[in-house]
């Protein structure tokens, strides 16, 4: 505490003239939102034990450690159960809140539950471990979130009722202050300004925060992303502003697209009226715990997501996305168009009615942007997402949507007005039996788990999904090494050309993978416009189809796009089944 003595309390604010204030609190990230924003949410939860009970004895505020990405990603990528996450968490750490993040009526998914589920999900995450629930929807639409708060609010659950920051025309000051003392009212016990993109300016940060303390009495928490590089000086700002608690990450993992340093932070405090008080000697070792961990997951750090970007204040791009959207570019092998789906993402975001891009409206705006872009014609195709979006499925769009746009996507279906939740029936006895009817069901949360993902849980839930390898790190002298061998072969075979590709089986060997006839080739192929998995065959061999009809669900960068019949005939042959991974112009199947 050496810093300190240099600046006694008292001297300080004599000098300056200022309020001696409540000391600021800190929410540490980087077990959700840092490693979300810069490893795609890769952290295993065994590099996440070992650190845990010296975290706990910082003094955080709270650890925010669930939601947000880490369900998803535990059962898509890592074969964990998040619920074992938690409890592992929750034994370890004693003394220091644990936090989640909940996209209210959508939890950890990317669609509306119905409110059975909401309900079953909020109580059982309460009693496996979550202390505060940071609530927030994704318009801003608080109809979405009262069944989660008040459901947190009954389990005796700390409810951080949150806004979400954006900038635009329909965005001013008041609308977050009218929000913030709705949620208040309602019985939150904090508030969270949710700035995803990094987009909140020192002065709008002074300026927001000190609207808000003037109107609620709750505490006030900020939440950013160091994206556009301003994030550690709108903390300072809002400090002055007299903000209560701050979001922070361990500086390995914190920066570029994630939050401000935790260490940064508690040492320019030190000794202003805004001090931590927490002890850097004891972050000190923790820093250097992360430094390896960044190590080890360093092959998915893609520089874009670490590099300082102010173009982010025109794309609004939050931190997370922007790691994805460059993963799912490279999936499609189309990062080269990178700069022209940056361009395109505040047009689609400005004609759905200016939503915040957090999850799922920044999946379903930069998705959109994605198709727009790689189909060579706008909204072409729109994922059911999108079209769910626009039909108010979602909530109600901070601006309007044009009536052009509505119908071009909608045809002639009308918007909904009433609360999203209020037309889906029950869900939870049916999801339910199927669960116990697949046979997946082991624990009471495996239901839950389902419910969320029920294209990738019963792969999970049957103990046949595997963890998947670590990248190895990329390379800096790359320009120096020999350049890698070719992989994917075309080959001619009677005057049909078939993609070959070449895969390593270890010992040195490599083996033929996959053939694929390329698809102008087959007469009457349909094939994949994008890398995704096949989530559903609705025809089979034999079928008639006719113009235009639905012939499988193919989910692609997270949405759901329905494969439609270019033309009528009979299905021929069915090359993939449901639960396929196929590439872009994979052939999917046949209609002669
Ligand atoms: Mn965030």
């Amino acid at each position: 505490m050496a810093i300190r003595k240099y600046h006694k309390l008292n001297n300080y604010t004599a000098k300056y003239g200022l309020e001696i204030m409540a000391q600021v609190k800190l929410t540490d990230t980087t077990l959700r939102d840092a490693h979300q924003s810069l490893i795609a949410t890769r952290m295993r939860t065994r590099d996440m034990l070992p650190i845990a009970e010296k975290l706990d004895e910082v003094g955080f505020f709270s650890l925010e450690v669930w939601g947000g990405a880490t369900f998803d990603s535990s059962i898509r990528y890592l074969n964990e159960d998040p619920w074992d996450r938690l409890r592992a968490l929750k034994k370890t750490v004693k003394k220091t809140p644990l936090q989640m993040l909940l996209r209210g009526q959508n939890l950890v998914g990317y669609r509306h539950y119905s409110d059975d589920i909401v309900i079953k999900f909020v109580e059982h995450a309460a009693e496996s471990g979550v202390d505060i629930f940071r609530i927030f929807d994704a318009v801003n639409d608080i109809r979405n979130m009262e069944v989660a708060i008040k459901t947190a609010k009954r389990m005796d659950a700390h409810v951080q009722g949150t806004v979400c920051y954006t900038i635009s025309p329909v965005h001013p000051i008041p609308l977050y202050v009218k929000m913030a003392k709705e949620l208040q009212a309602m019985g939150c016990d904090s508030l969270c300004i949710k700035d995803m993109a990094g987009l909140i300016s020192p002065q709008c940060a002074f300026d927001l925060t000190q609207a808000l303390k003037k109107e609620i009495s709750i505490p006030v928490d900020l939440h950013s992303h160091c994206t556009s590089g301003m994030a550690p000086m709108s903390y300072l700002f809002a400090c002055q502003a007299g903000i209560d608690i701050l979001d922070t990450a361990f500086s390995p993992l914190a920066w570029g697209t994630s939050q401000p340093p935790t260490e940064t932070i508690v040492a320019a405090l030190q000794g202003t009226p805004y001090d931590t008080h927490l002890d850097l000697s004891l972050m000190t070792e923790i820093k250097k715990y992360f430094e390896e961990i960044k190590e080890k997951y360093r092959g998915i750090l893609d520089p874009i997501s670490e590099r300082i970007d102010t173009d982010v204040l025109k794309y609004q791009i939050p931190g997370g996305m922007l790691s994805n959207l460059v993963s799912q570019l490279k999936e499609q092998n189309a990062l080269d168009k990178y700069d022209a789906v940056l361009a395109e993402m505040p047009k689609v975001r400005e004609e759905l009615g200016y939503p915040p891009l957090v999850t799922p409206t920044s999946q379903i705006v930069g998705t959109q942007a994605v198709l727009n872009v790689l189909m060579g014609e706008r909204y072409k195709v729109v994922p059911k997402e999108a079209k769910d979006y626009v039909k108010g499925l979602y909530g109600c769009t901070p601006a309007p949507i044009s009536r052009e746009l509505i119908a071009k996507i909608l045809g002639d279906e009308q918007p909904i007005t009433c609360r999203p939740a209020d037309l889906l029936p029950p869900e939870l006895d049916k999801v339910t039996e199927e669960a116990y009817a697949l046979g997946i069901v082991k624990k009471p949360e495996d239901i839950l788990t389902y419910a969320l993902y029920p294209a990738i849980a019963p792969r999970f839930l049957r103990g046949e999904a595997k963890e998947e390898a670590l990248l190895a790190p990329k390379q800096n002298n790359d320009n120096e090494k020999a350049a890698p061998l070719p992989t994917e072969f075309k080959i001619e075979v009677d005057g049909d050309i078939f993609d070959v590709r070449i895969v390593s089986v270890g010992g040195g060997g490599v083996a033929i993978k996959e053939i694929t006839q390329r698809p102008e080739n087959m007469d009457g192929a349909i094939c994949a416009s994008m890398q995704g998995m096949v989530l559903k065959v609705k025809v089979k061999k034999g079928d008639s189809v006719g113009k235009g009809d639905v012939v499988l669900v193919l989910e692609a960068m997270k949405m759901e796009n329905n494969i439609h019949a270019p033309h009528a005939g009979t299905v021929k042959d069915i090359f993939i089944k449901e639960g396929s991974t196929v590439s872009a112009g994979d052939a999917l199947l046949i209609i002669g």
